[in-house]
This record gives C-alpha cells, sequence and structure tokens, in this order.
C-alpha cells in the first residue's frame, strides 16, 4: 500500500479538464501542464462524456454548471458506467445543493471558482493520492479475493477431510469431502463435537490426543483413528487426523482458540497392512496359523509352563497320500482338500491350543496346560477318527490319513526347537513303521531322520553305486500254502544312515521324479534275479513289481516297460504290476489306455493297497484289473468282530467280478485261518517272515506250506 506522503510521478496520471468556459480550461491545462501532468481538455459535458468513453483517466476536474449536458450528467454517466475515475468538481455559481447533489453523484471533493493555483494544485495532489490509495486497496482485495477463492478451491477439493474446531471440540467448519468419505451432510456436522464422529474403542486416544493438541505445546501432531459412517450402509474407515492449533489471535475467532485439522483416509493402507499382518502370521489357503506364529505361540507356552510347573504337547501331523492326490487330481483338489482337512482338525481341538499348517501336508498343534499324556494321545486320536471319513471336494470322495507324533515338555524337551523336532522325528517313526497312528517321542527313537534335501542328493549317487537292492516277500496260496508269487520291495543300503527302507525315500523319489529310474532299476534287477534262480526249480513262480504313478503317467511309459521286457524276454503273464488306486482315480482315458495295452501284451495288473484309497469296485470293474490286493490296515481288523466284515465284502464282491485277491498284512495265524475259510485266494505277510532276498526265500520255500496244514 502507497504511503500517503509518496510522492506520485504527476507524467503516470491521466488528467481530464471539462469546462464550458475556454478561457478557464486552457489556464488550467497550463497550470497542470507546467507541474508536469499530462492533461487531456473537454470544452463541455459531452465533450467529457466522449472522453471518458475513450479511455481511462485517474482524475476529473468537472465544471458543475454547463450548458446542455452538465456536471451532474457526466457523474451520473460516470456512475452508470462503473467508471473509477476521480472527480473534482470545480463550481463557480453553483450551489450548496449543487455540490452536496454532486457529491452524492460520486464526486469526491470540490473546488470553489475562483481558486488560488496553489489550492488548485494541493486539492489535485490530494485527490491523486487518495485515488492511489484506493487503487492500492482495490488491488489488495482483489488479490485477497482469489487468495480466498483459491483456498475455498483448494479446501474443497481435498482428498482429506479438513475441518476447524473450537475449543470445545465441536465443528466450526468442515468441508465437503466428509459428505463423502463417511456420508455425513456437513450442515449436521456444525456444532457438534468431533468424538461424536469417533468409534468408541478409539474414544480415548482421541479424547488424549484432541486435548494435548490444544494446549500451548502440543507433543503429537497425528493420530490415527476409525470414525464412525454417517449411514449404516457405509464401513467404518480409518483416518489419519492432524491437527494444528492457532495459539495465534489473529486466528482467533472471537478470542476462541481454534484447531485447525485435516482427517486423511487410510483405510486401504491399513487394510492393507492387517492383510499383510496376517499374512506374516497365517497360512491364507487354511487360514490356520503358520510356522511364524506357532512359535510364538509355543515359547509363550513354553514359559507359561516353567512357572506353573505344567506340561505341554506339541503333535507333529503328517497326512498320508497327500502327495499322490495332489498329483494325481490336480493342485486345485490338493489345496481344497487341505483346507477341509484344516476345518476338521480345528474341530478337534480346544480354545487354548494352536493348530498351524507347518508347510505342505504338515499340521501342527499346541496343547498348552495338559493334564497328562493320556489327553495328548486322546486329542491325537479324535483327529485321527475325525479324518476316516471320506472328503467330499467336487464329485470325488477323498480319504485321507494320517501319522501323528507327539512331544511332551519338559520330557521330550525343554524348548521349541526340541520339541517340534522330537514331534517330528514320533511322526516320521510312525510313518516309517507303515501304521498310521498315533506315536510318543521317547528318548530311544534316535536323532532326526534323514531329510529330503540329503535324500536328494545323496540318491542320485546311490543310483551311481548301486546302494539299492531288492527283497522279496511271497504270496502264498492260502489252500496249499505254497509260495506262488514274490513282491519285489526296494531297500537302499545307506552308506551313513543304514539300511532304508521304501517310506523314507520313496516319497523324496517321487516329487524329484528319481522314482522313474528306481522302478526301472526294481524291474529289471527283479527280472535278471528270478531269471537266475526260477531256472533253479520254480518256473512258475510270478513276480510282482510295485509301480509308481510317476512312471504311469509318463507319455513312453508303455514302450519303456514293454521294451525292458523284451529284452529281458521274461514271461509276461508271470509278471504283475501293483498300482495305487489313486492312480487309477485321475481316470484318464490315457491311464485306461496304457493299462489296456499292458493287460493285452499279458502283463497283470493289481490294485495295490486296495480300500485306502478312494475308488469303487463298480468303478474297476471297467478296467483291465486281474488283482486286489486288500490293504493290510483292514486284514488286521479281521480280529475285530465288528470290523472285520469289510474283508468279507471287499472279497465277495471282488470273487463275484472274477478277480484274484491277495490279503496283504498276514501276521498271525487267526489271520490266516480266518482268510482261508473267507476262500482268499492268496496272502502276504510278516507270518512268512520279513521280506528277504530272493534265494533265501526259495531255500526255505518248504517251510511255508507247513503251517497252513495244521488246523
Ligand atoms: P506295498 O506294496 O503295500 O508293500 C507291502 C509293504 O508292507 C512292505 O513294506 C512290506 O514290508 C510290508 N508288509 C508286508 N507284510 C506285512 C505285515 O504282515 N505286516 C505289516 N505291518 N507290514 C507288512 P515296504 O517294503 O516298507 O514297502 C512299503 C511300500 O513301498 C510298498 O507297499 C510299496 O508301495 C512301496 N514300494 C516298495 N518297493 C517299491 C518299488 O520298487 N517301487 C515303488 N514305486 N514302490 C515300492
Ligand atoms: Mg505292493
Ligand atoms: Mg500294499
Amino acid at each position: 500500500m502507497p504511503e500517503r506522503d509518496a510522492p506520485i510521478d504527476p507524467q503516470s496520471v491521466k488528467i481530464l479538464i471539462a469546462d464550458d468556459d475556454p478561457g478557464l480550461l486552457e489556464s488550467l491545462r497550463g497550470l497542470l501542464t507546467i507541474q508536469g501532468y499530462p492533461v487531456r481538455t473537454a470544452a463541455g459535458g459531452g465533450a467529457a462524456i466522449e472522453a471518458l468513453r475513450e479511455k481511462h483517466y485517474d482524475l476529473l476536474l468537472l465544471d458543475l454548471t454547463m450548458p446542455e449536458l452538465n456536471g451532474l450528467d457526466v457523474l451520473r454517466f460516470m456512475q452508470a458506467a462503473g467508471l473509477e475515475t476521480l472527480t473534482v468538481v470545480v463550481s463557480g455559481n453553483s450551489t450548496v445543493e449543487d455540490v452536496a447533489g454532486a457529491l452524492r453523484e460520486g464526486a469526491h471533493d470540490y473546488l470553489k471558482k475562483p481558486y488560488e493555483p496553489a489550492e488548485l494544485l494541493a486539492t489535485v495532489r490530494n485527490a491523486l493520492h487518495h485515488k492511489a490509495l484506493e487503487d492500492a486497496n482495490r488491488t489488495m482485495r482483489a488479490r485477497l479475493e482469489k487468495s480466498e477463492r483459491l483456498h475455498r478451491v483448494i479446501v474443497n477439493n481435498s482428498p482429506d477431510i479438513v475441518f476447524v474446531l473450537g475449543a470445545d471440540h465441536r465443528f466450526r467448519f468442515v468441508n465437503s469431502r466428509v459428505h463423502e468419505l463417511l456420508g455425513h451432510a456437513r450442515r449436521d456436522l456444525i456444532d457438534r463435537s468431533v468424538f461424536d464422529l469417533v468409534e468408541p474403542e478409539d474414544r480415548d486416544k482421541a479424547e488424549y490426543f484432541f486435548e494435548q493438541a490444544a494446549s500451548p505445546h502440543p507433543h503429537i501432531r497425528s493420530v490415527e483413528l476409525a470414525l464412525k459412517p454417517g449411514t449404516p450402509s457405509r464401513t467404518r474407515r480409518f483416518f489419519e487426523v492432524a491437527v494444528w492449533p492457532s495459539s495465534n489471535s489473529d486466528d482467533a475467532d472471537n478470542g476462541e482458540t481454534l484447531i485447525y485439522g485435516t482427517a486423511r483416509d487410510i483405510t486401504d493402507r491399513k487394510e492393507s497392512e492387517a492383510f499383510i499382518n496376517f499374512q506374516a502370521y497365517h497360512d491364507l489357503l487354511t487360514r490356520l496359523p503358520n510356522r511364524a506364529l506357532f512359535r510364538d505361540r509355543v515359547d509363550v507356552a513354553i514359559s507359561h509352563a516353567q512357572r506353573s510347573g505344567t506340561q505341554l504337547a506339541v503333535l507333529f501331523i503328517d497326512l498320508n497320500r497327500f502327495k499322490v492326490i495332489n498329483d494325481s487330481l490336480g493342485h486345485t483338489m490338493g489345496d481344497r482338500l487341505l483346507q477341509e482337512v484344516g476345518q476338521r482338525l480345528q474341530a478337534c481341538i480346544r480354545k487354548g491350543d494352536t493348530l498351524s499348517r507347518f508347510g505342505g501336508d504338515e499340521f501342527t498343534l499346541l496343547i498348552p496346560g495338559l493334564a497328562s499324556n493320556e489327553a495328548a494321545i486322546q486329542v491325537a486320536d479324535k483327529i485321527l477318527e475325525s479324518l476316516q471319513a471320506p472328503f467330499k471336494i467336487g464329485d470325488q470322495e477323498l480319504f485321507v490319513g494320517a501319522s501323528i507324533g507327539i512331544a511332551i515338555y519338559p520330557d521330550a524337551g525343554d524348548n521349541l526347537e526340541a520339541l517340534i523336532k522330537n514331534a517330528d522325528i514320533a511322526m516320521y517313526r510312525e510313518k516309517s513303521s507303515g501304521k498310521t497312528g498315533v506315536r510318543v517321542y521317547s528318548p530311544d527313537m534316535g536323532g532326526h531322520p534323514p531329510r529330503r534335501l540329503q535324500l536328494e542328493q545323496d540318491m542320485r549317487r546311490a543310483l551311481e553305486r548301486d546302494e539299492f537292492h531288492i527283497l522279496y516277500q511271497p504270496q502264498v496260496d492260502t489252500e496249499t500254502g505254497h509260495m506262488v508269487g514274490v513282491e519285489a520291495l526296494i531297500r537302499w543300503d545307506h552308506p551313513t544312515l543304514g539300511l532304508l527302507g521304501p517310506a523314507e525315500f520313496i516319497p523324496v523319489a517321487e516329487e524329484t521324479r528319481l522314482i522313474v529310474d528306481l522302478d526301472r532299476l526294481t524291474l529289471r534287477t527283479a527280472i535278471r534275479e528270478m531269471q537266475r534262480h526260477s531256472r533253479a526249480g520254480y518256473p512258475e513262480l510270478r513276480l510282482a513289481v510295485n509301480l509308481s504313478p510317476v512312471l504311469v503317467e509318463r507319455d513312453d511309459f508303455v514302450e519303456d516297460f514293454l521294451g525292458i521286457l523284451g529284452e529281458t524276454g521274461f514271461p509276461p503273464d508271470l509278471l504283475e504290476v501293483e498300482i495305487t488306486e489313486n492312480l487309477l482315480m485321475s481316470d484318464t482315458p490315457d491311464t485306461v489306455h496304457k493299462l489296456n495295452r499292458l493287460g493285452a501284451a499279458g502283463v497283470q495288473i493289481a490294485v495295490d493297497d486296495f480300500g485306502t484309497g478312494y475308488s469303487s469296485l463298480s468303478y474297476l470293474q471297467k478296467l483291465p484289473i486281474h488283482t486286489l490286493k486288500i490293504d493290510r490296515s483292514f486284514t488286521h481288523t479281521i480280529c475285530r468282530e465288528d470290523e472285520a466284515c469289510i474283508v468279507n465284502a471287499i472279497i465277495s464282491m471282488a470273487r463275484g467280478l472274477h478277480m484274484n485277491i491277495v490279503a496283504e498284512g498276514v501276521e498271525t495265524e487267526a489271520h490266516r485261518d480266518y482268510l482261508r475259510d473267507l476262500e482268499c485266494p492268496m496272502i502276504q505277510g510278516f507270518l512268512f517272515g520279513q521280506p528277504a532276498p530272493l534265494h533265501t526265500l526259495l531255500e526255505n520255500e518248504a517251510l511255508f506250506a507247513a503251517p497252513t496244514t495244521c488246523q
């Protein structure tokens, strides 16, 4: 704003003089020109209006009394046109009313004729100063208005809620964003307390925050709050609320300290944070706690058990057959199965227990505050029982069993690692015994079984170094007690781990596909050994080999298999391949075609472990199957009267379908006798000894016949 006395450059102002008296006009012009003012003259009201229309003048010296259009007319014109030219009325014989009228019409000042030149110049100077001030004011106001408009646009278009609170925490102002984000009408909020908008669980936090924010030295500038929606159809949203108190009296409204604030919608961020958090501690597929959370919980439970002198149990639950299901039916089915297994397991546990998906098909369970070892075994039994019913996934019925290892604190370890490791060891022992049950860890179980990676590396070398060999298990004619066939079972002489059974390495071999080489090796070796020994008096002895689904599913399986058979010249009708039910379930025309080709070549086909998978007899009827091998878990129910009927049913139905039957897992004479009474034609099991080298079996063959003859 210019100072009142700041000099005005005469060259920069434009002055118009209007008078009907040419003499006066001339003398005024002369006077002002000498002072350096550029001046234009108008000889009368009409000329003045014309000049004013033409361009802008800062100052007009206007004679009031002029013929035709007089001074008042000119003033009225100026008012109507909204001109900002300042007017000084110069009047000779005009009355006081005339002058007053002129001032009313917008004149700024007046000068009475005759005047002293000095008086005129002072009036002109004053008027110009006034005009300069007015102009400066106007510019300032325009600038202010512009900046206010700008601020309004910014505030109203801000992506954040912008608000002003009074010292009583009631809204004085809030922008329209509050309606878009929360559904509150702006006017409804005015005079309402900000706390009405805060969700109850954040109320205390909000009160503390706004109290301290209004203090002279606030130390927290922002806070995260959940705010209530204005309509029930909307969901709550999360905001980062920041405030600035206006302790400055310029900002204060009627002396009241205001609080300016913004609230930024951070709902998306919060939700993704929550998701990331959940993800960090949960398995997304089953939504169960993951390994990390499980470890945390076990840690906490151990410290609690230490203080209170109580026990806790860690259970390691490993599903059986999951891998085969996953491979043959696809990952989508596998995933859904895992989800359902998770739900069933969850239904078996109490509130304080933690069930987690440890990885793959492994689950772990923490049971804190354990009353006794038996309590943990009971939970494990309950879990196994809950898994017995088939899982209906799509239109499939799937069966999965589990092996469970239990480690009890403090006996099986006093730290997290030891407990998990030992539960795993116990589970592994249970699984490698071929059973699907529960085992509690005891120190005599020894160390950890070899882990996948080591096995995988070792297995490649083992194939080159010939570390595998075959043992045979006799298949015995139930009537005569004679060995009519043998099943080839692979073993691994591991250089450091000792003799390993298939349960310990076949899962890894299948995962790495090394099983293809293993199965071909078994086939060749077994045929060679059979040929060597059958020449020695057992020309009719049949050979059964196990084939992994991984091998059968290969495109070149049939050519490759028949190729080996052709090379060796082994009679196909003495060879039986054992496949699993799960392979059949993949039900591709491809598999059926392959099996048909094998059958056409004379090879016998057996379904191994029948009853543990999910095929039905009617289904098998459509396939080229010669033999059913009843799984040992059914054979073992023989002595339990209520359950033995499953074996009866399988045998009579298989007979109806003209299939050969081999009952596996015959361990006792009672088993054998029962099966003989049912006319099950063939049996296999530890009753005839552990799997052994072929020559040993052949040397002792005579022994088999003996027991069957005595009742
Ligand atoms: P499987 O084909 O059902 O073989 C029978 C398994 O039951 C053998 O276990 C055998 O030792 C065991 N067994 C036999 N009689 C009894 C008994 O009376 N009671 C009990 N509790 N168990 C008995 P093994 O040798 O550990 O083989 C396990 C599985 O590994 C086999 O089950 C078979 O599926 C697989 N397998 C073995 N050799 C090969 C192979 O060369 N290739 C493939 N792909 N799989 C093989
Ligand atoms: Mg078998
Ligand atoms: Mg079997």
